[in-house]
């Protein structure tokens, strides 16, 4: 039976379909990830806009014979436009959606409360910091982190001042005599402070931290391999930022 819906959700990808139509890839804590198409997007003025990085409520009708759900109207919320201001804050929000598309619809309350603040609060400036942010807390949200206080491979606290290295068969950090050769992945001691420290506070306190900017690029530089290596996925739009950044 057809029947119309309405959730909050936000479009994490928007892609042209022929000459007329686009389809919006939405992320919502009600769906996870929906595909919905916007007939007319491109030709007809009277088409409902929903852009890419919409947040709002969405509301669709579903043709369930057909296996389709089409755009009716969106109570837009925000549309994060400091996101699309700069060539950075692209790439950086570009990733993260891509991420998000990546873990599959799966634990999507706590994907689209992490995505929306790291998009509400993303700039040009702080996108490091944010990416940063948004891996190590994806990771969390995916069961994947590692608690950066005890080595999860030999059971022993790490030491104040000790660089951890990586362990490829529990695709995790580690102590460094776990490390495996094979791996060059480094976590120096204030670099897995931040982390740990971050970790454990609200997005917005986690921003507050300071770090200079050097830093700041070894973190997310750290953070995409760190995810590379956690869900071998190809994620396009970082060697995009890396190079951005001069770390490709
Ligand atoms: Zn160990």
């Amino acid at each position: 039976m057809d029947r119309n819906e309405s959730a909050p959700a936000i479009v994490i990808r928007s892609e042209r379909r022929g000459e007329r139509d686009r389809v919006l890839t939405l992320l919502s804590p009600v769906w996870g990830i929906r595909c919905i198409t916007v007939y007319g997007a491109q030709k007809s003025c009277r088409a409902v806009r929903a852009s890419l990085y919409t947040e709002g409520v969405f509301h669709i009708y579903d043709n369930r014979e057909r296996h389709q759900a089409s755009l009716v109207d969106v109570d837009v919320i925000t549309i994060h436009e400091n996101a699309l201001s700069g060539i950075a804050s692209s790439f950086a929000a570009t990733l993260m959606c891509e991420i998000v598309i990546d873990q599959k619809g799966t634990e999507a309350p706590a994907f689209y409360e992490l995505l929306t603040g790291c998009l509400d609060i993303l700039e040009d400036d702080n996108h490091k910091r944010v990416v940063t942010q948004f891996i190590i807390r994806a990771l969390d949200i995916a069961g994947l982190s590692s608690d950066y206080e005890v080595c999860p491979v030999c059971g022993r606290p790490y030491a104040p001042d000790e660089v951890l290295g990586f362990n490829d068969r529990l695709a995790s950090p580690c102590c460094h005599t776990c490390a495996s050769m094979s791996v060059d992945l480094i976590l120096p001691p204030n670099a897995r402070r931040y982390v740990r420290d971050s970790l454990g506070v609200a997005l917005e306190r986690a921003m507050e931290y300071s770090v200079s900017d050097l830093m700041a690029t070894r973190l997310m530089r750290y953070a995409i391999r760190l995810y590379r290596l956690s869900c071998p996925s190809s994620l396009r739009s970082a060697v995009a930022l890396m190079e951005l950044d001069g770390l490709a």
